[in-house]
């Protein structure tokens, strides 16, 4: 346990690098996120509550390879969001073993926050403005869109949304993908708790096709190649957001867009991608710019 430290005020933090190693029960990819000694956060914000504490628990997603993944066994989960998370921990001050994981599906992540069960959500996230009325979003950090993993069989029937009308789709309650399959393409949609869940329903053939972000359909590919496809080009935007609360902080909102910066910045978002979403043979992207706080 960390030990409970004053807030410090300074201008800029200064950084070091955590001397620990970063192993497989401490954040999966090897890779290690500066840690401020003395974080940049402004009194009387949620992020100079966070600096405070012992610990900071974060709510990721645990069932989507390449994003947030809890392997079978391991304590820690791995992919693109937990590196994106422990950055941002980091910046507050908190190793890789002072942060507490959450399991956070879709549709509990803005009551998590509204509750205090999680800190900070970081899971595969899209900002909307429906969100951004009841949470905070930070970013975004990274840019995907929605699209459709079928049977390889089927791959040459379903191309595309417009393929999708009275098809069994199914995918998560909650989600934007949901909506978007629902409202703009006539679906017969069958919702889930997970992507996980739907991929299942897709392999025993309850369902036709998942929809989701292109994202977390292709780490899914990966991991049964013979017998799933990622198809069509993508049909949404989804910008991915780091949820905090309250919704009008301000300062928390901008010391996680300039935390997202300094990822940017020093390479290490470019290294986490290449070590998680990039394994699946996607190129690194440019970074998108974060959206002002206001
Ligand atoms: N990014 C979308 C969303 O936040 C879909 C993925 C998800 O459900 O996590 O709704």
């Amino acid at each position: 346990m960390r030990l409970a430290r004053p807030i410090a005020l300074a201008a800029s933090a200064v950084l070091m690098m955590s001397l620990a190693a970063c192993g497989e029960d401490e954040g999966g990819s090897g890779l290690e996120a500066p840690i401020a000694e003395e974080p940049n956060v402004e009194e009387g914000s949620k992020a100079a509550e966070l600096a405070s504490q012992d610990t900071i628990t974060i709510g990721v997603k645990t069932d989507q390879p390449g994003i947030g993944f809890l392997e079978p066994g391991a304590d820690v989960p791995t992919g693109f969001d937990i590196e994106v998370a422990k950055y941002i921990a980091g910046q507050l001050g908190f190793s890789p073993d002072q942060i507490e994981w959450e399991e956070t599906v879709s549709d509990n992540r803005e009551p998590f926050l509204q509750q205090g069960t999680v800190d900070l959500v970081v899971a595969s996230y899209s900002i909307t403005d429906e969100r951004r009325d009841v949470v905070g979003q930070a970013g975004p950090y990274y840019v995907t869109g929605q699209q459709l993993l079928v049977r390889e069989e089927d791959k040459e029937n379903i191309t595309g949304p417009d393929d999708l009308k009275d098809v069994s789709v199914c995918s998560v309650t909650g989600s934007t993908s949901l909506e978007t399959v629902e409202e703009e393409y006539g679906a017969v949609a069958k919702p889930f708790d997970t992507y996980s869940a739907c991929v299942r329903q897709l392999q025993n053939e309850t369902v036709d096709a998942v929809t989701t972000d292109g994202a977390i359909l292709l780490g899914y590919a990966a991991q049964d190649p013979d017998n799933l496809e990622v198809v069509g080009e993508p049909f949404s935007e989804e910008r991915y957001g780091v949820g905090y609360f309250p919704p009008d902080d301000t300062a928390t909102c901008q010391f996680i867009v300039d935390a997202i910066n300094s990822m940017y910045d020093d390479g290490y978002w470019a290294d986490a991608f290449e070590a998680t979403l990039g394994e699946s043979g996607v190129e690194t992207p440019e970074p998108p710019e974060p959206d002002a706080c206001s």
